[in-house]
């Protein structure tokens, strides 16, 4: 990350905290009805399973609220409560225990209501996540700025909400701007973040199925990340929450916001050169790897030609070349194994860089593993080539070729 983290409040939810330096985490919300407590709770624990700091759940009638008092108390993580609405409900989930409250501002705007809600949570210590949405924000604010959503119109939603609190003394906040456009979601969050510095939530609402919905929402969580901006982030997908969590949990790994507990996979995405069926091959081996469960990132690559050199940083890796798999640990071959256990091969040698780590295995490698795999890669290189990148020297010949029908050209009748 070259942009540092921007510096923000600290608020509480439960154990986990949230702006201020703390890790950014990975929110979800449950798609069960909050009052059958059971299957919630299921879902609660598959989600923190994946990887997820914080759950939310929807609080929208007086069973939902009389689950939440059941589920808070046996939940791994802590518990937000989503309001839409009735804000009879909001005080409902605080006398059931939950760690925070979701407050739309665009759907209960009734100042005294707001108010109460707020003082009550002032009592409680229990913080509030001012969530506006795009898509529902307040009629007057959406005719004030031109019958269009604005991110000035988002973040004066927010402003409203926050006078409110301020009224009854109460600032324990953190705040989201989302939309399902993203690059109004964008503009809004980098508005806000320049306007206070109250931890922010970070989203794409209603961001869709897969894969689009994945793509759509780590644009935009992930430009902003990348500008030090949120503390906090869910993926709102058409999916098996599940798969928010892997997706929340993935992109703050691979941007090193948080340390890698799983497996990273990297893989070429094959061309005229692959000696394997790569996109197989690697799909057996995230299968096979992340039932490991080990933090470890390997590398498949469709041949040994510019597979190993590519992939020298991963801690494990395997490349193909003439039938065969040339293993490699940090870019060093350590064993070449028939083609069709390449998969075996990594599960078995994850195995030994997780229990001994990477310089024990080195010390295991097959004497003869490296010159063997030399032969392979100086043949395939006899067969196709040296390099199938070579761009130089292509232009070189484009460039000799073209100089020369200009000479023609330029001497031609
Ligand atoms: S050159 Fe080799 S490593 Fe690179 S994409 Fe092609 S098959 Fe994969």
């Amino acid at each position: 990350m070259t942009t540092p983290r921007r510096k923000t409040r600290q608020v509480m939810v439960g154990k986990v905290a949230v702006g201020g330096g703390a890790p950014v985490s990975v929110q979800s919300m449950t798609t069960t009805k909050t009052r059958d407590v059971e299957g919630t709770l299921a879902q609660i624990y598959a989600l923190a399973a994946s990887g997820v700091d914080i759950v939310r759940c929807t609080c929208n009638e007086v069973e939902a609220a009389e689950g939440l008092a059941q589920i808070v108390p046996r939940s791994p993580v802590p518990i937000v409560a989503d309001i839409h609405h009735n804000h009879r409900m909001a005080l409902a989930a605080l006398d059931a225990g939950v760690h925070c409250l979701r407050l739309n501002p665009g759907n209960i705007r009734k100042p005294e209501h707001i108010k109460v809600v707020a003082r009550e949570c002032s009592d409680r210590g229990i913080p509030i996540r001012i969530g506006v949405n795009g898509g529902s924000l307040d009629p007057d604010l959406y005719a004030k700025h031109g019958n269009r959503v604005t991110p000035e119109a988002m973040v004066e939603s927010v402003e409203r909400e926050l006078a409110h609190f301020h009224e009854v003394g109460f600032d324990d906040v953190k705040i989201s701007v989302k939309a399902s456009n993203v690059p109004l979601m964008i503009d809004a969050y980098r508005l806000l973040s320049e306007t206070m510095d109250y931890p922010l939530h970070l989203g794409v609402t209603e961001a869709g199925p897969l894969p689009w919905g994945l793509q759509k929402a780590t644009l935009g969580i992930g430009t902003l990340l990348a500008e030090g901006i949120g503390d906090t982030i869910r993926y709102s997908l058409t999916a098996d929450p599940v798969e928010e969590a892997k997706a929340g949990k993935h992109l703050l790994e691979v941007m090193e916001l948080r340390e890698r507990t799983g497996l990273d996979l990297i893989a070429c995405p094959s061309c005229g050169r692959a000696e394997v069926d790569v996109i197989a091959v690697a799909e057996a081996a995230r299968v096979a790897l992340e039932e490991l469960d080990i933090p470890i990132q390997v590398a498949v690559m469709g041949c040994v030609v510019n597979g190993p050199g590519e992939a020298r940083e991963a801690d494990l890796g395997i490349a193909a070349g003439r039938k065969r798999g040339h293993l490699f640990v940090k870019g060093h071959v350590v064993k070449v194994v028939p083609e069709e256990g390449m998969v075996d091969a990594l599960v078995e040698w994850a195995g030994i860089i997780d229990r001994d780590g990477v310089e024990q295995a080195l010390l295991l490698a097959d004497r003869g593993a490296a010159r063997e795999a030399e032969i392979d890669r100086l043949a395939l290189l006899d067969d196709q080539g040296a390099d199938a990148n070579d761009s130089a020297t292509k232009v070189d010949l484009i460039h000799k070729r073209t100089r020369a029908g200009e000479a023609v050209s330029e001497t031609a009748p």
